[in-house]
């Protein structure tokens, strides 16, 4: 493995990169632009913000920024409807301060004082609206960080990783663990899961390896000599 200042060899890897979020397709140098409202919510309340993608996350997420407080939230979804839970549409449509517009995506995005200047634009007609949020927070999907992989294991159609019951890939001491890997349920404990497995296969695998080395001999190199090893 090459990093930016070594080359480590080693008998087994782990590759546990995890994914990140799709980021918004506009090229701008906006401030505002988030991809989490933990981590950045708080920063809003009382605030109006423009949360792009109408899928559970989108829809999540809004929950959680009214419960921190944001005063007004824009939701736009590219496609003809939004396709979070009909439960969490309910929820987040009884708040009198939350507008759903569907076949809309965002086309610009610039700062503008504290906060920024948005284009909508309406996929049906072609109108555009501009507008001003404080802040925008991207729920567009997520993206397996396995760039890197392509060639060396094998992927499914959504770039993560498979692998086997012992987070095995198809190559001979290398796993994967965590987020990167194929699977349904995506969390700490199951990325822990994972990674405890993924490390307990490759000490055996390394410990298999190195048994089966040929070991070194020892030598006796003449009548007085000592013998090495
Ligand atoms: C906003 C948010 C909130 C969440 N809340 C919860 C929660 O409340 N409860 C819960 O159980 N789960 C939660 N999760 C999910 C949880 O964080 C993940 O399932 C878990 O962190 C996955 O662990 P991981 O080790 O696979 O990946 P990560 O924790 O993502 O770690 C991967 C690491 O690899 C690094 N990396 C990437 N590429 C390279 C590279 N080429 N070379 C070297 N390093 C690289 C990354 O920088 C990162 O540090 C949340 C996730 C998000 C995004």
């Amino acid at each position: 493995m090459e990093t930016g200042e070594y080359l480590y060899t080693s008998k087994a890897i782990i590759l546990a990169t995890g994914r990140q979020p799709v980021r918004l397709q506009v090229e701008t140098d906006c401030d505002h632009i988030h991809y989490c409202s933990v981590c950045d919510g708080s920063a809003y309340v009382g605030k109006k913000v423009l949360v792009v993608g109408g899928g559970n996350s989108g829809f999540d997420e809004s929950l959680y920024l009214l419960s921190l407080g944001v005063a007004e939230i824009i939701i736009v979804e590219a496609l003809d409807s939004c396709c979070a839970s009909e439960t969490t549409q309910a929820k987040l449509r009884s708040y009198g301060n939350v507008d759903i517009r569907t076949r809309t995506c965002v086309g610009a995005v610039a700062n503008e004082g504290n906060g920024c200047q948005v284009m909508l634009e309406n996929l049906r007609c072609g109108a555009r609206e501009s507008l001003y949020v404080d802040g925008v927070f991207v729920f567009i999907g997520q993206k397996a960080n396995t760039d890197l992989f392509h060639g060396l294991v094998d992927l499914d159609a959504h770039h993560y990783v498979i692998t086997g019951p012992n987070r095995e890939t198809n190559v001979l001491g290398v796993y994967a663990a965590g987020d990167v890997v194929q699977k349904s349920y995506r969390y700490l404990t199951t990325a822990m899961a994972d990674e405890t497995i993924a490390a307990l296969a490759a000490e055996k695998y390394i410990r298999a390896t190195i048994e089966n080395e040929v070991q070194p001999t020892r030598v006796a190199t003449g009548p007085n000599e000592p013998i090495r090893s």
